[in-house]
């Protein structure tokens, strides 16, 4: 018999050998404890459905209905480490999905706003992340390529859907020293995962990280 803890930490197994495999593009050899302790608190299992309930603790993504997946664990840590945040950040995610990585997020934050653009996935994350006691995490109903004005700025963006460019709203509410993190895609087919620091200044640097797979960013160009 295998129970959730044993799948659990043959999760945080295959992330931390992940890590290890991918460091050459990420730069990221070890994934701070804080990440690494944040997966391993989370259930996974309560983040999908019924019918996948035996590969909840598998280092994949998942279908969640409407078309779009709960992301694969190791990118989850990979993009939750990239942004550098700790229990004074406040986080916006674009993407909300199955609320899984911003529960993530939501361990190690202080605050997070997620927006999901699907109103059923909203409710359902909404749901789903009070009745398991994530207080500190939001999520809205919206297009995510306005950003969300009213917590503005934020010390950390995610994007957790793929476009040919970051919404630039999302980098201007972006806090100094903030970073974002996003998957554009940069050719038909090809994504890449970005990292972007936005300086004390306002200086916006940026660097590839890894190529990766996402459901593609909707709602087209907001007016
Ligand atoms: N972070 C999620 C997985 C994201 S899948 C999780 O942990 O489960 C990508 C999500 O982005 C989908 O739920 C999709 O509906 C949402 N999405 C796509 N375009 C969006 C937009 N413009 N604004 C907000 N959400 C969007």
């Amino acid at each position: 018999m295998t129970g959730p803890s044993d799948g659990r930490s043959r999760l945080i197994d295959a992330i931390v050998a992940e890590a290890k495999d991918t460091a050459a593009y990420t730069g990221r050899r070890e994934f701070k404890a804080s990440t690494l302790a944040a997966i391993a608190g989370i259930d996974r299992s309560e983040f999908v459905d019924a019918a996948q309930q035996n590969e909840a603790y598998l280092d994949r993504p998942l279908p969640i209905g409407h078309g779009q997946t709960i992301s694969q664990p190791f990118i989850v840590a990979l993009m939750t480490d990239l942004l550098d945040i700790d229990n004074s950040s406040r986080v916006l995610e674009v993407g909300t999905g199955s609320g899984y990585q911003a529960a993530v997020l939501g361990r190690i934050a202080g605050v997070v706003h997620t927006l999901e653009i699907i109103p059923p996935l909203a409710a359902g994350a909404r749901h789903r992340l009070a009745r398991l006691g994530f207080d500190n995490v939001h999520v809205h109903d919206g297009n995510g390529r306005r950003g969300r004005i009213d917590d503005a700025p934020y010390d950390a963006v995610i994007v957790t859907a793929a476009a040919p460019v970051v919404p630039p709203v999302l980098l201007e509410q972006l806090a100094g020293d903030g970073n974002l993190v996003a998957p554009v895609e940069t050719a038909p087919g090809v994504q890449v995962l970005k990292w972007f620091h936005k300086a004390a200044d306002g200086k916006v640097t940026g660097r590839d990280v890894l190529p990766v797979i996402f459901v593609p960013l909707t709602g087209g160009n907001p007016a």
